[in-house]
């Protein structure tokens, strides 16, 4: 029969199964955690990638043509410079935009035009004649003259067919007056080219697009001019830079947005090759938790049961008293076994011992004596009783009453003990002795001799002298109040013949 609360592996179990759940729980949110901050991470690095793609590489290009556009056109503004190359010497001025065109090397070609359409175009591709520069895309007219440099939409270049995009910038001499067009044609495939000795951290397509999405650099020349991403997510792409993520195509978009001119740096990654990154990482640290969870049940299962055969041998050594089998578990229960023995043991001596005379009580004499008559056992008793004692407390007081009653009964056990014979305090000054078998013939003798010791003991108190006086009786088969009876005649008989006597009754 035991009980549910008395189940020992259940509260183990119990606490086991909520240290593995909250170890899964745990485990869980450092695996999401973990997930979360590495696709953080990842975007992170994309967003960096793009924008030193922006800032390193494109911005830089832009503002050297600028800078040497600004300049040009401020030369070509003095002393009618623009006419005297376009109109007057052209060789010289070709040999002029050649020193120019030296300078910047991401520009294939460079223009400069009158207002009247007339240009001159280095390095020459075909007779003048034939194309009026006022056609052109980057010819600034009268009413469009302003200080600014301006940027061309992407167009395929009439003289050379080459896809382009022209930077361009009006010619205004010091008074005021529009003198004409300078342009410089970018060489977008040789710079997209360069794109291709760059590095991306995953791989994705990058790319710059203008303002209609359609390709402006791009590491792959065939690619130039066609429409890599759709206006629509163009117009998301409005804060300066950052990321966005396009559903339908399942794309991360990492983009760097220029003003002027309008173009975007962008670099795609398909969200699964960040995924796929990012579920590498936490499978690893999940494949950790996992062993770990194992060998949490698996020592959980060995802790139960252990806990239950440390249990069972802590009960055997309990129930025997045995503690050198006990499980070295813990010394202080082998201990608190131990000292429980040992409790047990002074509480019998206790009950069945008196505390005055350190002789066994009345209940020892009651029992004793009644385990010899159920066993047939044969024995004598002798009832002995001090004299006179009344007087010896009237006298020299209680206390030393009760100190001749001890030293009385220690002369007595000392004679008797080693013979292995009890001695019993069997009422206020009187005591019991029983000889067993083996000591029936001369218990005369040793009650005599413990009879001469006590009456010839000197005591302290020097007018003090003790005797007492017994009765002895051999057991008949008869009842125990019966034999007690006839021994304590035989000692009130001594009493009366003197005291500081013996007397034995004859066998019936
Ligand atoms: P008798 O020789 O006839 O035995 O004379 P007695 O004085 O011994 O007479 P009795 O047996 O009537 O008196 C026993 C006295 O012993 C009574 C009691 O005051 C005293 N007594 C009993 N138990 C103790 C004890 O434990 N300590 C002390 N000091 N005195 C005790
Ligand atoms: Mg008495
Ligand atoms: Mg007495």
């Amino acid at each position: 029969m035991h009980s549910k609360q008395l189940s020992f592996t259940r509260p183990i179990l119990f606490s086991l199964s909520g240290i593995f759940l909250s170890f899964v729980i745990i485990a869980v949110m450092i695996i999401i955690g973990m997930r979360r901050e590495a696709l953080d991470e990842y975007h992170d690095v994309n967003r960096n990638f793009v924008h030193n793609l922006a800032v390193n590489y494109t911005q830089s290009i832009l503002h050297e043509n600028d800078y040497v556009l600004n300049h040009a056109a401020a030369f070509f503004a003095r002393d009618d410079q623009l006419n005297a190359s376009v109109s007057g010497d052209r060789e010289k001025g070709l040999k002029l935009l050649m020193q120019m065109l030296a300078l910047i090397p991401s520009v294939s070609s460079i223009s400069i035009a009158n207002t009247g359409g007339d240009y001159l175009h280095a390095p020459q591709v075909m007779s003048s004649e034939t194309v009026n520069a006022s056609t052109r895309p980057w010819f600034v007219h009268q009413a469009e003259a302003s200080m600014f440099n301006h940027y061309t939409q992407s167009y395929t270049d009439l003289l050379t067919g080459n896809p382009t995009v022209t930077i361009f910038k009006p010619v205004i001499a010091p008074d005021g007056k529009l003198k004409g067009t300078l342009a410089f044609h970018l060489d977008l495939a040789s710079m997209g080219f360069t794109l291709r000795t760059v590095q991306s951290p995953m791989p994705g397509d990058f790319f710059i697009v203008d303002a209609e999405g359609k390709a402006i650099l791009h590491p792959e020349t065939g690619a130039l001019f066609k429409t890599r991403i759709s206006p629509a997510l163009l117009a998301e792409m409005n804060s300066g830079e950052g990321q966005l993520y396009d559903k339908s195509s399942a794309t991360w978009y990492y983009y760097y947005s220029f003003t002027h001119p309008e173009w975007f740096v962008i670099y795609k990654v398909s969200a699964s090759t960040i995924d796929t990154r990012a579920r590498h990482q936490s499978l690893l640290v999940g494949w950790g938790f996992t062993t770990a969870a194992v060998m949490i049940i698996l020592f959980g299962l060995y802790l139960s049961h252990s806990a239950r055969t440390v249990l069972i041998n802590i009960i055997n050594a309990i129930k025997t008293g045995d503690v050198e089998h006990a499980p070295r578990l813990e010394a202080m229960l082998s201990k608190a076994i131990e000292s429980s023995k040992e409790r047990e043991k002074t509480w019998v001596r206790q009950a069945t011992m008196d505390a005055l005379t350190n002789c066994k009580n009345r209940r020892a004499f009651d029992a004793d004596t009644a385990a010899l008559i159920n066993d047939h056992q044969p024995f004598a008793l002798a009832l002995v009783d001090i004299d006179n004692f009344k007087s010896i407390n009237d006298t020299w007081g209680h206390l030393n009453g009760d100190i001749v009653l001890r030293n009385v009964a220690r002369e007595g056990i000392q004679i008797m003990q080693p013979q292995g014979i009890s001695l019993y305090r069997y009422g206020g000054e009187e005591f019991a002795v029983i000889f067993p078998h083996a000591h029936i013939e001369n218990a005369l003798a040793l009650l005599e001799q413990w009879r001469m010791n006590v009456a010839n003991r000197t005591w302290r108190e020097k007018d003090l002298a003790v005797t007492f006086s017994a009765g002895l009786g051999e057991w008949n088969m008869e009842p125990l109040n019966q034999l007690v009876a006839r021994v304590d005649e035989a000692l009130y008989k001594a009493k009366k013949q003197g005291k500081n006597r013996i007397l034995r009754i004859n066998h019936r």
